[in-house]
């Protein structure tokens, strides 16, 4: 069944043992500015992307892999939409789609109101200017061969055709707003530390003013200072600028404290989708409930009583995803049904979508939230020492 588009929309936090905790101050701050009302500029409807792989004596046996399983969500103009899941969940395969870097098997992708699914090179040359990308590994996106100045004045040659003195003078400002000196405007990438690297790559994606900018695990090879350095210019950007951004990381915190709302992932489908503050102090997945588990607590109190979940099992393979919801092989809450019949991403009172049989009749069990379910068997849950499995 195709997944409803679940549009940005205020949502009440519902509180639960996870709203007690708190991430660490400079990652509370409020995230992102958008609005219900703000323009959609990213629409991603029912996204499919299928592979065959081989397997066998020969190599003989072809098996279907569901990357990304029938994913649905918008961005507006100047939000950040976070995807979260485990490897293998299928977040960067949905970044290549969205920027037409992998063809789609099926479903559609809208920039800004146009339909780039089906479009031709050069039609597609055209939309790439309103959508950039960073990715991690910037050392292999950062062409060794070329100056700060040719990198980021790349794309002002290539898309608008500025001479190489007006390429110059745009980039000079592009390093203004990404905190780097004008000297290294004639350095090379192999001069520059992890993080001036990453500054040079949000320039480069930023130089043309894009409506959006997808950004798959931007700040996950750098350190912990630089990374909340890269993750401040990167808000401070999206005021001046106003792209809408599409962040893609397996660091919960840093996921919390930049983005608006939050999709969860696993297994090629989003099985939870809201605000940011509601899915982080409420999860209602399981899976987003095991996932936030992880998170330290900063309060040495607080941390000391934090129930680890842990998840049974490691995530199937991409060729034998279980059948009835994904999930079940790990969950502690499975029931019968969950075993046979995939359930749906549905809206929630409140706001906010998750694709679970305890949520099928609005919340959870009628009335409780997943919070205040009993806690899963013991063998599921471990103290806060455990080392982590999500
Ligand atoms: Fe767990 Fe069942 Fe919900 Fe899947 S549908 S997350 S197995 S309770």
């Amino acid at each position: 069944m195709p997944e409803p588009v679940v549009s940005a929309n205020g949502s009440k936090t519902a509180q639960g043992p996870i709203a007690e905790r708190p991430g660490p101050a400079e990652l509370m701050a409020p995230a992102g500015a958008a609005t219900a009302d703000e323009k959609v500029i990213l629409q991603v409807k029912d996204l499919r992307k299928d592979f065959v792989i081989r397997s066998g004596f020969l190599n003989t046996r072809k098996l279907p892999v569901h990357a990304v399983d029938g994913v649905s969500f918008d961005i507006h103009q100047g939000e950040t939409l976070g995807l979260v899941g485990e490897s293998g969940s299928g977040k960067s395969t949905t970044a290549r789609l969205v920027l037409r870097l992998l063809p789609a098997t099926g479903g559609t992708v809208q920039l800004d109101g146009t339909d780039i699914t089906g479009l031709d090179g050069a039609a597609m040359r055209k939309q790439r200017v309103e959508m950039q990308a960073v990715f991690q590994d910037i050392t292999g996106a950062l062409n060794a061969g070329m100056t700060v100045a040719e990198i980021v004045g790349e794309p002002l040659k290539l898309h608008q055709h500025l001479s190489k003195k007006d390429r110059r003078r745009e980039s000079a400002a592009m390093l203004d707003q990404v905190g780097l000196r004008r000297d290294y405007l004639d350095r090379y990438p192999y001069e520059l530390s992890g993080g001036q690297k990453q500054r040079v790559g949000i320039a480069r994606a930023l130089v043309l003013r894009p409506k959006l900018v997808v950004l798959d695990e931007p700040v996950s090879a750098l350190d912990v200072s630089t990374q909340s350095q890269v993750i401040n210019l990167l808000e401070d950007l999206q005021d001046e600028i106003g792209s809408a951004y599409l962040f893609i990381a397996h660091n919960l915190f840093v996921v919390h404290h930049i983005s608006k709302r939050i999709a969860v992932m696993y297994l090629g489908k989003i099985v939870e989708i809201g605000d940011a503050s509601q899915v982080y102090a409420s999860p209602r997945h399981p899976y987003t409930q095991a996932l936030l588990s992880g998170i330290p607590h900063p309060n040495p109190a607080r941390e000391r009583k934090r129930q680890r979940i842990v998840l049974r099992g490691d995530v199937p393979g991409p060729s034998s995803i279980p059948g009835g919801c994904s999930f079940h092989t790990r969950c502690p809450h499975v029931m019968e049904i969950c075993r046979t019949v995939t359930p749906p991403l549905a809206e929630m009172p409140g706001g906010g979508a998750v694709a679970c049989h305890l949520h099928a009749n609005g919340p959870a069990l009628g009335g409780a939230s997943v919070n205040s379910l009993p806690l899963p068997p013991p063998d599921a849950t471990q103290p806060s020492s455990e080392s982590a499995s999500a």
